[in-house]
């Protein structure tokens, strides 16, 4: 059947391009977006005019225009004109960032707060983030929502933890935040907040196995742009795959799971830091170079079983990810080569581009991009 498109239905639809041009070329003139849109130089500029005075887009200074030969009024889109908050619930802490329509970070705290499942817990972090909110200068209207990082599996409407063994914190209502927050808040898995990250600073990612080796480990399945959640909740988690019967108690009651041999849990040693084994481990030390090897060799493990199931390629992401070098890929990489029956290329194995602040900011990614898929068809 053949659609018919109304008069408003392109207007809105300019309005989008519009602003799409702006936000993805940064700054422009109004020659540059008629050209390349082929869009009358009168609707360009109605355009402009209503959303600059909606303060959706901004004059930023002069700017070269190849079409007229001379400088040009240039436009930006005003990046903060609405702005999102990640928070990533831990154990001992509570990490928070506000980003702008670029998903760069305005700002960042931590709060050391340990975790409860009471209600006093809830209230004093609540009045942190609003806290948080207050000292960016963020105005109510200003903010799109509040994306919650949880090590713990959500529920598809992203408003229950469906399994939280780490927290002790299944069937939490985002209820418990919300009644003291006026803004749109949802749940997000971490892997899965940081898989969003990476895909942000990847644009032409679409298809990948994310590995977020944190104090814990986590994955996440990106296809086709997305985020393969499952029937159940529970796609990608490979932590509780059982390498080892006979191994480490894992936290979700079986033993030699993933998470006990390819976390950074099982990596380092009581109170010692990833800054000082890796230190250990670059000085070529005996027993950090003994210990990395063992780790590389599960990893090599871990990785080569999932790449059998799926054949694409693997980021190596988490907190780890900002040690590692290409020596490392390259030794895991050697591991791999001998397990595996096919001979690839190393090309599959990349070290994550988002190695810092990945799970707050991706928290905080998807109500971002919601607006930006709105934004021109108001
Ligand atoms: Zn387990």
């Amino acid at each position: 059947m053949k659609k018919s498109i109304t008069p408003n239905q392109i207007k809105q639809n300019n309005r989008s391009l519009i602003y799409h041009y702006i936000y993805q070329n940064h700054k422009v003139s109004q020659q540059d977006i008629s050209y390349d849109l082929r869009l009358s130089r009168p609707t360009v500029t109605a355009n402009l005019n209503a959303m600059e005075q909606e303060g959706l887009i901004c004059k930023s200074g002069q700017i070269d225009t190849e079409y007229v030969g001379r400088k040009a009024a240039a436009y930006s889109i005003t990046a903060d004109y609405r702005v999102s908050i990640g928070v990533e619930i831990l154990k001992e802490e509570v990490k928070m960032i506000a980003v702008d329509l670029y998903g760069e970070k305005l700002d960042r705290t931590v709060y050391e707060i340990t975790y409860e499942y009471e209600e006093s817990y809830f209230k004093t972090v609540c009045d942190k983030i609003l806290e948080f909110k207050d000292s960016i200068g963020a105005a109510d209207e200003q903010l799109l929502g509040i994306g919650f990082a949880m090590q713990a599996l959500i529920s598809p409407d992203r408003q229950t933890v469906l399994y939280g063994e780490i927290l002790s914190c299944t069937g939490l209502s985002i209820e418990n935040f919300t009644r003291y927050l006026p803004y749109p808040c949802a749940f997000i898995h971490d892997a899965d907040s940081a898989a969003v990250s990476e895909m942000w600073v990847s644009r032409e990612l679409t298809d990948a196995f994310y590995l977020s080796l944190s104090r814990h480990l986590g994955a996440a399945i990106i296809s086709k742009g997305e985020i393969l959640t499952g029937k159940h909740g529970h796609n990608s988690t490979i932590e509780h795959i059982q390498l080892d019967p006979g191994g480490a108690l894992c936290y979700c009651g079986r033993r030699g799971c993933m998470d006990t041999l390819c976390s950074l849990s099982a990596l380092l040693r009581g109170p010692e830091s990833p800054d000082e084994f890796f230190e250990g481990v670059r000085r070529k030390e005996p027993s950090f170079l003994e210990r990395w090897d063992g780790f590389l060799d599960n990893l090599a493990q871990a990785v080569n079983l999932l790449h059998l199931i799926y054949d694409t390629d693997f980021i190596l992401g988490g907190y780890l990810a900002q040690y590692l070098r290409e020596e490392d890929l390259e030794a895991l990489y050697e591991r791999i080569r001998k397990l595996t029956p096919f001979a690839e290329a190393q090309d599959f194995l990349r070290i994550s581009k988002m190695p810092r602040h990945n799970v707050t900011i991706g928290a905080a990614l998807p109500f971002v991009q919601t607006f930006l898929n709105e934004v021109a068809g108001q």
